[in-house]
């Protein structure tokens, strides 16, 4: 018997009731948090050479 309209926590602190203007966070602080660590990966990922697949399919024989 779960309460109608109860307010969800805010998926990054997870201690605050998100607010309807930040959802899913309580607030702009929350989502800019977020947002910062979501860039942060892409950039680590971004940055991380790729380990080139060797493919050795070109050589015939
Ligand atoms: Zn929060």
């Amino acid at each position: 018997m779960g309460r109608m309209g109860e307010a969800r926590l805010c998926v990054l602190c997870a201690s605050r009731p998100a607010e309807e203007r930040w959802r899913p966070f309580c607030s702009e602080r929350c989502r800019n948090e977020d947002l910062a660590r979501w860039a942060e990966g892409r950039y680590r990922i971004a940055a991380e050479p790729a380990p080139a697949p060797d493919t050795d399919a070109d050589s015939s024989s």
